[in-house]
């Protein structure tokens, strides 16, 4: 019998075979959560309670353990840059978020500085002062937050970041369940406004998958994580529909590593697994699994 110790070890062994089996560096992770340990943990609690964002879905935390380990493990598995992705869920959040984050990513100099937002009254202000200091993510959760992305309150902000090129992670797919903005029609709304934002669409924009691969193919500033999409656990509820994988082969340029980490129900390889059994080949996977991040973050 292994310790759990011994465990996580091998795995970061296979993680790193698997990049260094690709000829890369290493991994950049666009989506991974570090928050304030309270925030944390209470979306640990929503997780542990099937709470109705998660799709009532089963979703034992793999990675559930204290922040220098978490740090750890991603050291260990290999990935050079990661980014704290926090979400605000009300008005009156974010601010204290983005300090935590800018605190966070001048102790662990890995990690993408990250910071947020949220329609509400400074918004523009807060957001240009996390840029000031250094900003080089946003994370915008639409279901989580429950708000509209085209909310006038947010317009001058989206052109704020768009100018700055400042890429942001959004969360606004439909998966695991819907909230009362996802979905590609609000976003669509924003990018009309803004189409030099660039925008990641977290998780692939499931299970809306081709409706965001048409705004990625019509906008060239859009771009996907791969967050949680095509594992095992996603395709039994959300799959992927095969016949799209021409188009994601074709905007191979514009796919980003993202995992979830530490907040997904099985081990981090597995993530990278899947993406190799798309069967896209390894000049996609070293695209996705770290050049396109490099490129884009000037790593
Ligand atoms: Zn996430």
């Amino acid at each position: 019998m292994s310790s759990p110790h011994a465990v996580v070890s091998e795995e970061a062994g296979e993680v790193r075979r698997f990049w260094s089996g690709l000829g890369l560096p290493g991994l950049i992770d666009v989506h991974t959560h570090f928050m304030p340990e309270r925030v944390l943990h209470k979306v640990w609690d929503y997780f542990d309670a099937n709470g109705p964002l998660t799709g009532g879905l089963e979703w034992p935390i793999t990675y559930r353990k204290e922040e220098a380990e978490r740090i750890a493990l991603l050291r260990g598995f290999g990935v050079r840059a990661f980014t704290s992705m926090l979400y605000p869920h009300k008005p009156g959040m974010a601010r204290w978020l983005n300090d935590w984050a800018a605190d966070f990513a001048r102790r662990a100099p890995d990690c993408l500085h990250t910071a947020t937002l949220y329609p509400e009254p400074g918004v523009e202000t807060y957001v240009r002062r996390a840029l000031e200091a250094g900003a080089r993510v946003f994370k915008a959760h639409v279901q989580v937050g429950a708000y509209d992305p085209a909310d006038e309150r947010l317009r001058q902000t989206w052109g704020l970041l768009a100018e700055a090129g400042v890429p942001v992670v959004m969360h606004c797919g439909s998966g695991p369940a819907p909230g009362k903005h996802t979905g590609t029609e609000p976003i669509a709304r924003v990018l009309a406004r803004h189409p030099k934002l660039r925008l990641i669409v977290a998780h692939m924009g499931m299970p809306e998958y081709e409706e965001f691969l048409d705004l990625a193919e019509r906008y060239d500033q859009v771009r996907l994580d791969t967050t949680m999409a095509f594992t095992d656990f996603s395709e039994d509820f959300m799959p992927f529909p095969r016949r799209a994988l021409p188009r994601l082969a074709d905007l191979g340029e514009r796919i980003l590593l993202g995992t979830d980490f530490p907040n997904i129900p099985y081990p981090y390889l597995h993530q990278l697994q899947v993406l190799e059994r798309l069967g896209l080949g390894p000049a996609w996977l070293r695209a996705v699994c770290h050049d396109n991040a490099a490129d884009l973050f000037s790593l």
